[in-house]
């Protein structure tokens, strides 16, 4: 095939050169001292991302569902009661892993659209005065609606109602794409993978881990093995790893580490931003709502977009595939059919973003969709023009 198309799923995303050339190393014996040498730092540069002084940086070769899993199996015991909202097909899912593990799951049901109830929350464990539940779990960035969360007003609501809940976040779809502050927030676990932010292929469950949800946890008796944080502490602690480490994808996340650095945290948020800034521009100026219902809640790191009234989603995003060659995300759970994702993160420039938006407005326009063929590219066009590039260096 002549030329590749980037690809705009919500994850995994493109792998600039950089990164799949740093995955391309021959095995070598993790027992000797060049594997400390690439982990280690690995392990500290994590904590710059997830913005934690104290908390212990932890990786286990699994995606995402493996890191949710490791945060319940390390912390809790059959029986206890977690406490979670659910608001899309990702808080749907980490609610179904607990059900499964014989944790009594206290379900908040909220509209797709909105995010984390931080009132209800406060309300709920107010009244839960013998503490019965032991976590409040909360997905960050809603990768089904495009929906941000606020953290710091979930950690309000548990520190205002005197509760010693635990904190879990799945930062998995906005960790190096969206600011995230663990020690700020007070976050006991944090939970991403390699394949967003990353820039990487899926393959490393990445977590950040109190102190607190470190002691807890040694009284906890959900059964874990592979997944066991004490194990990997131990290991971790001399550089090592408790059974054969992803060699090639720990390179990787080297490597990308190495690229956030310099192009500078905050500036990656940046970006982000203004690239999620064309895609809403655009979906304006193609007369289409964003499922996320207020400018608060914008993702940006997703967007999903409705479809007018009498078109079906899956038709336009499987024309872009089969006539262009290009991915976007369908409409996932309760939007299926009725609304289709742009994934506008990690490596991704303005020049990208104009070449979904110009694949997409094609599939539109010969779906015969109410818009006219160039608008969405004209108005994206325009913010990208006049909006500022980078705030600050911190190279
Ligand atoms: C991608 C994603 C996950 C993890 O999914 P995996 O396919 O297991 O990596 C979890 N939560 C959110 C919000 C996600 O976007």
């Amino acid at each position: 095939m002549i030329g590749q198309n980037p690809i705009f799923i919500p994850g995994p995303t493109n792998i600039p050169d950089q990164l799949r050339n740093a995955m391309n190393v021959q095995s070598s014996d993790h027992r000797a001292p060049d594997f400390v040498e690439i982990f280690a730092p690995v392990l500290k540069d994590l904590k710059k991302i997830f913005k934690t002084k104290t908390a212990k940086t932890i990786i286990f070769p699994a995606s995402g569902t493996g890191g949710w899993e490791a945060a319940i199996a390390n912390t809790l015991s059959v029986g206890d009661k977690v406490l979670i909202a659910r608001y899309g097909m990702f808080s749907h899912r980490w609610i179904d892993l607990c059900q499964r593990h014989g944790l009594e799951v206290e379900i908040i049901e909220c509209e797709w659209g909105t995010g984390a109830p931080a009132d209800l929350f406060a309300q709920r464990l107010e009244q839960d005065k013998n503490h019965e539940i032991k976590a409040v779990l909360v997905t960050h960035n809603e990768t089904a609606t495009g929906v941000k969360s606020d953290i710091g007003k979930t950690r309000q609501a548990i520190d205002s109602a005197n509760h010693p809940a635990l904190l879990y976040v799945d930062c998995v779809s906005s960790l190096a794409s969206m600011d995230f502050q663990m020690d700020k927030w007070s976050v006991d676990i944090a939970i991403s993978g390699s394949q967003k932010g990353f820039m990487l292929t899926a393959g490393l469950a990445i977590l950040a881990v109190s102190p607190k949800a470190i002691e807890i946890g040694r009284s906890a008796n959900l059964p874990r093995t592979f997944f066991d944080f004490t194990d990997m502490l131990i290991a971790n602690k001399n550089g090592g790893f408790p059974y054969t480490p992803p060699l090639q994808l720990i390179h990787g996340l080297s490597a990308a580490l190495k690229i956030i650095n310099d192009e500078g945290l905050e500036n990656v948020f940046t970006r982000h931003y203004r690239l999620a800034q064309g895609v809403r521009e655009a979906a304006k100026a193609w007369n289409m709502k964003l499922c996320a219902k207020t400018p608060d809640l914008y993702s940006d790191s997703i967007s999903a977009i409705y479809v007018p009234n009498g078109f079906n989603s899956d038709e336009l995003t499987n024309l872009a595939y089969d006539k262009y060659n290009v991915s976007f995300g369908i409409g996932l759970g309760e939007m299926a059919g009725k609304a289709f994702r742009i994934g506008h993160l990690g490596a991704l420039t303005d020049v990208m973003v104009l070449s979904g938006l110009a694949t997409i407005e094609m599939a539109m326009t010969d779906l015969n969709y109410p818009i006219e063929l160039g608008a969405g590219v004209s108005a994206a066009q325009e913010y990208f023009r006049n909006s500022t590039k980078i705030i600050k260096s911190e190279a």
